[in-house]
């Protein structure tokens, strides 16, 4: 669920359920109170909250109606103490009780309260004023209302019902009520509140804390961890985006880390390779120097030995520079649209006349269909053919050594140049490693011919600025094959 929506729906029960809860309590209680104030009669708790003793009223009319059955002047049974006590018993269940007097003298009194209104009630004739009932208080400040009504026995005697109810009651239990909604209310909210609090906590602060974890994790260096994604929420989102960070953060870092290595080792090698030449230019100089080199001859070899080393030196370094500049990718690229069969013609012309003077045999096909254009740096290309026909010479210790160039079509946008010599051929081991920088297999490192190590990974740089891809197949004792790809052009054929 979106955070948005799980917002959305904390919000809907923090409002719904209190609302529920205060409307279903409000109802409860109002019956049951209502039920307690005014017994069978109670009425609504908006109209007791209008008029609070309108449910008296109602009480009372019942009562007196039935007490006046047969009459103003057949009200015997209220002379009857048992009948008074079922009254008063009856208006007690909601909180009232009966007084009456007869010729001015209390004769029943139905709650201990009447001693307090008794000097508050109005004679007898007063009744009629007071009919609808009347608000009155006791000297000690207790409220009732009075619903008072006269009557005369048939032996002619006068007398007064009064309907007293405890109005202080009625709002004692009230604000019972009150109190109790606003507890129900208060422990409702609380509830509910804990629940929300646990389901944020659950769904947004835990996710937070663990993406916080994360990063501290990352602060101190620990790749290695993702964090766990709970959520499929924005949260959830994040910590997807930040493992994604990470696992990037982690390929760039391993990547320096190899680059580092590979730039110690790339020192160490040359250190080495320019120690060897220089060592032995140094010894043949002191040769010269102490006399060691004492005929013309003897001297004359010295030199040219001297010189060769120097020549070793030249194109060390010339070969480090030229991989400098494309490892820095500041080497600027011409790329062309290139005729295949013209270009690849020209080059096999080139290799069959140095490889002829070497002695080398060479041999090249092209089943490129004619006029077949593709899209490279000529002279580039022609780096990566100088390195790779190089090594099929140097790495190759038979009497008849032989180079094929072969040059065909591959797959729907490519042509795929292969050259394959006769040589010693590589290891399993190092063939996945031959066109790293610096990389000489360990036959290669005895070679006497020597090597920077540098030949095939500039040609790998090569291909990949073409976009394309160099590999190597060899077999030991038989040969290796190294072949790349170049794109075709894509323009229109007769272009
Ligand atoms: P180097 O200057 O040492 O030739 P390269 O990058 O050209 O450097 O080649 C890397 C290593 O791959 C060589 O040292 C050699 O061990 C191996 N290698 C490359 N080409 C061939 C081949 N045609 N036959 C045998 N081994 C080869």
């Amino acid at each position: 669920m979106k955070l948005q929506h799980k917002i959305q729906f904390s919000i809907i029960p923090l409002i719904l359920i209190p609302l529920l809860i205060i409307t279903m309590g409000t109802c409860l209680l109002a019956k049951i109170y209502l039920a307690s104030i005014y017994g069978g009669q109670a009425q609504g708790f908006t109209e007791t909250i209008a008029n609070p003793f309108a449910g008296v009223n109602a009480v009372v009319d019942s009562v007196r109606q039935e007490m006046e059955v047969g009459g103003p002047t057949s009200v015997d049974h209220i002379d009857d103490p048992s009948y008074l006590a079922d009254v008063n018993e009856r208006l007690e269940r909601c909180n009232a009780f009966l007084i009456v007097s007869v010729e001015g003298e209390i004769t029943f009194r139905g709650d201990e309260f009447a001693a307090e209104v008794e000097n508050r009630l109005p004679e007898y004739g007063y009744s009629d004023i007071y009919a609808e009932g009347v608000y009155l208080e006791t000297e000690a400040g207790h409220g009732f209302f009075l619903r008072p009504f006269d009557f005369q026995f048939s032996d002619g005697r006068l007398g007064t019902a009064y309907i007293i109810a405890r109005t202080d009651r009625i709002v004692r239990t009230m604000r019972r009520a009150m109190i109790q909604l606003v507890i129900l209310l208060a422990v409702v909210l609380t509830v509910l509140m804990l629940f929300l609090s646990t389901y944020i906590y659950r769904t947004m602060v835990k996710p937070l804390k663990a993406l916080q974890e994360g990063t501290e994790r990352i602060r101190d260096g620990n790749l290695d961890e993702d964090v766990k994604v709970t959520s499929a929420d924005e949260i959830g989102d994040v910590c997807k985006s930040f493992n994604e960070m990470r696992l990037k953060l982690k390929e760039s870092v391993d990547d320096r880390i190899i680059r580092e290595q590979e730039s110690r080792d790339l020192i160490s090698n040359i250190s080495h390779d320019l120690r060897t030449p220089i060592t032995a230019i140094k010894g043949y100089v002191e040769g010269i120097m102490d006399g060691v080199a004492d005929t013309p001859e003897k001297q004359d070899k010295y030199l040219r030995t001297i010189y060769a080393k120097a020549q070793e030196m030249d194109s060390l370094i010339n070969e480090l520079s030229l991989y400098a500049k494309i490892d820095t990718n500041s080497m600027p690229y011409d790329f062309k649209k290139i005729s295949v069969g013209d270009y690849f013609d020209d080059c096999a012309e080139e290799m069959s006349l140095d490889l002829e003077t070497q002695g080398v045999a060479f041999a090249y096909e092209n089943r490129c269909a004619p006029g077949t254009k593709m899209v490279a740096d000529p002279e580039q290309l022609r780096r990566i053919l100088h390195n790779i026909c190089v090594n099929g010479v140097k790495y190759n210790s038979k009497d008849e050594k032989k180079i094929t160039l072969g040059v065909r079509p591959f797959l729907q946008d490519w042509i795929v140049i292969s050259m394959t010599d006769n040589g010693d051929g590589i290891e399993a081991k190092d063939l996945p490693l031959i066109f790293n920088r610096m990389y000489r297999a360990d036959a290669a490192r005895s070679n006497s011919q020597g090597g920077s190590g540098l030949g095939l990974s500039i040609a790998r740089k090569i291909v990949e600025e073409h976009e394309g891809k160099i590999w190597a197949e060899s077999e030991p004792g038989v040969g290796t094959t190294i072949s790349f790809t170049v794109k075709l052009w894509k323009g229109a054929k007769d272009e």
